[in-house]
């Protein structure tokens, strides 16, 4: 391009020896030369930015006056100096007509070369000189702009009395409309008695001024700014001056409203979501929540449906910024209604913004209720339509981004809560549905094993008789036979006494009594109920016990039962080899041990068997008698003393009971004291 390039000179002329002479003699003198020979190339030529134009007044196609009018009517090529040159049109009064019509110079041929140049020269400095007063301006606009920076002084009094250019750049005010207080005109209407204030304050009591407005710009809009000033003393301390600045903070406090707006907005959410967790009721919450969202976001009306229960309908559940009356005929709504469109269907938020001039059909309702935008939710929790929640404003005619996705969240925490609730309250009534189950079955089970009882008791007694021969002689082989009725009611007896403890336990209907048990005793005594068994069966017992004795506070029927419980299923289980029973302190408390060489227990059955009736399944020739009982009995008896049953096993090799008696239950002997263990 030419802008940069040496200087251009344009030279039109149609009479080609006169325009030669020219281009020769602008050449000579340094130039760089454009011709032309028309009018039409002189404009097509011009917009390439020639630093000037010398322009013949004849030419074929359109007058030189009308080239140069058209060259300074567009504002692209106006600067550019034009210089008519012209043999034809010598008098004055052209020349006036040519100067008038906006060219810079007007010469007439023939002309002498250095007068030619120098005219050319004294144009172009002008043009340089006008070149760099709008630069100089262009600068001082952007400086403005860029730093929107007022510097201020007034006298003692306060009062603007120098003019203040910047003041006048940023606000359009004229200097007489900036004078005494007039600057105050700028600011925001809303923040001028608040400016004013402060400034009269600084100036009575003399001190530092500060404060944030805003301030009505040359185009009508306005900017925050913030206006900081003080006072400058003379010698004998009176007030000379008043010196400050204007700074502007329009994007900072954007930034900073945007800022505060977003955390209210995650304050808000954060504190519905915990409220919402700890209400028993979200419902109720609802209208509540919506007063702070309306505050928040400026929302006039409000609607919260729920669902009816097994129907397409909706019942009214809360809703502000409506009369009663006509809230009243809004009570119940089908699906389809105007007030929850698609959401309910759909279960999508709908929208309809503009309310007043939208073709929507559904606006029309929307328009009675004299709103501008509205918005409704569906309340969904997992895929289950609870109800909507709707909002409408009758101030704007639409909804930010932000905003609708605020209500969004909203709407389905306030769902997530309600379905929350919903849930709870399910759980509530299965876990008592449970309790009255599980005490009906223990209440059955306690009734019938005592109603078994009695006549077992019976059976039992009146075999003895018979066995005695109260009711006359008793042949062997009767006997035998009665020996074995006797054997299996005793079994059976057992067998109920198990369900009965079960059934106790299960009740809750066990107490615990405790008093000090010396523990070693125990389980010597045990050993010795079960040594028939193990000797029936051919095992060898070991009992592993403190030397000292071992005394704990605790309930000895109920330990003894669980020695018991473990030692007969360690018998029961065992074909070969031996049966262990060790106790022994530790940090944690008491340790009591069943150890066998018996059939084990499969790892993945090792917690079932502590469940009531779990048994391993066995082959039919492997099977033993039992109810299943023993362990839950064992593992509910361990906890009632404050301890817990683990178990631990190898099928093939035998298993391991370990009960630890926690350190709650209170210990006479020393816990961890040296033991001499003694083996039987
Ligand atoms: P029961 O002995 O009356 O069947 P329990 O509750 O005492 O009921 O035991 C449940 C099941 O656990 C037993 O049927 C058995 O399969 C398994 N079991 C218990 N103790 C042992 C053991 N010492 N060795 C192998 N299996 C055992």
């Amino acid at each position: 391009m030419l802008k940069n390039a040496n200087t251009v000179i344009l030279n039109v002329d149609d009479y080609e020896p006169a325009r030669y002479a020219t281009s020769r003699i602008l050449r000579g003198a340094g130039f760089e030369v454009l011709e032309a020979a028309t009018g039409a190339e002189t404009l097509r030529l011009v917009a390439e930015q020639p630093d000037l134009v010398i322009l013949d007044v004849n030419l074929p196609d359109m007058h030189g006056f009308e080239v140069c009018r058209r060259i300074k009517a567009d504002p692209h090529t106006a600067r550019i100096p034009v210089l008519h040159l012209s043999a034809s049109y010598r008098g004055s009064e052209a020349r006036v007509k040519g100067l008038e019509g906006g060219a810079d110079g007007y010469l007439t041929t023939p002309v002498e070369p250095e007068e030619l140049v120098a005219s050319v020269k004294a144009l172009l400095r002008l043009r340089q000189v006008e070149r760099e007063v709008q630069e100089s301006e262009e600068r001082f606009r952007s400086l403005t702009t860029a730093f929107a920076q007022v510097v201020w002084t007034t006298d003692a009094k306060g009062d603007v009395i120098a003019d203040l250019p910047q003041w006048r750049a940023l606000t359009g005010q004229a200097e007489d409309e900036i004078k005494g207080d007039g600057w105050l005109n700028a600011v925001h209407p809303e923040d001028r008695k608040r400016t004013a204030t402060a400034w009269k304050h600084a100036i009575e009591t003399r001190s530092p001024y500060r404060i944030e407005f805003r301030l009505r710009m040359r185009d009508g809009s306005y900017r925050y700014f913030q206006g900081r000033g003080v006072s400058v003393p003379q010698s004998g301390g009176q007030v000379r001056e008043w010196v400050g600045v204007c700074v502007d903070i329009h994007e900072r406090k954007q930034t900073e409203m945007a800022l505060r707006k977003h955390n209210e907005r995650l304050q808000l959410l954060s504190d519905a979501a915990s409220r919402l967790l700890l209400t028993e009721d979200p419902r109720k919450y609802i209208e509540h929540l919506y007063r702070r969202l309306s505050t928040a976001l400026g929302l006039e009306v409000f609607l919260n449906y729920l669902v009816i229960e097994n129907g397409e309908q909706l019942r009214l559940n809360a809703y502000d910024g409506l009369p009663t009356r006509l809230a009243r005929t809004l009570e119940h709504l089908d699906f389809d209604n105007p007030i929850c469109g698609c959401a309910t269907r759909e279960r999508k938020a709908y929208v309809i913004e503009d309310v007043q001039a939208s073709s929507n059909p559904r606006a029309e309702l929307l328009r009675s209720l004299g709103l501008a935008a509205y918005t409704c939710h569906p309340l969904v929790a997992n895929n289950h339509l609870i109800g909507t929640l709707s909002f409408g404003t009758r101030t704007r005619a639409r909804f930010t981004k932000d905003e609708l996705a605020l209500l969004q969240t909203i709407s389905d925490q306030i769902a997530a809560a309600v379905e929350r609730t919903r849930l709870l309250a399910e759980l509530r009534q299965q876990a008592t549905a449970l309790t009255e189950a599980n005490q009906a079955k223990a209440d059955f089970l306690a009734v019938m094993s005592h109603e078994l009882r009695t006549p077992l008791n019976a059976i039992l007694g009146f075999t003895d008789l018979l066995e005695l021969g109260v009711a006359g002689p008793v042949t062997e082989k009767q006997r035998e036979q009665l020996g074995r009725i006797t054997a299996s009611s005793r079994h059976l007896l057992h067998l109920i006494e198990g369900i009965l403890g079960f059934a106790r336990l299960e009740a809750g209907r066990v107490e615990v009594q405790t008093e000090p048990v010396e523990l070693t005793q125990l389980m010597w005594e045990a050993a010795a109920l079960i040594e028939p068994l193990v000797q029936k069966k051919g095992l060898h017992l070991r009992l592993t016990v403190p030397e000292a004795p071992l005394i704990l506070d605790t309930d000895a029927g109920k330990v003894r039962q669980i020695v018991l419980n473990l030692l007969s299923n360690a018998v029961k289980f065992t074909r070969q080899g031996e049966v262990e029973l060790e106790v022994h302190t530790s940090e944690s408390g008491v340790v009591l041990r069943v150890r066998d060489t018996g059939i084990g227990i499969p790892p993945d059955e090792l917690e079932r068997i502590f469940d009531p009736f779990a048994q391993v399944e066995q082959s039919r020739s492997q099977r033993a008698d039992g109810t299943g009982l023993g362990l839950s009995v064992t593992r509910q008896l361990a906890r009632l003393l404050g301890g817990e049953v683990s178990v631990e096993s190898e099928p093939g090799t035998g298993s391991t009971f370990t009960v630890r008696l926690s350190p709650q239950a209170h210990v006479d002997s020393p816990i961890g004291a040296a033991e001499t263990p003694v083996t039987v």
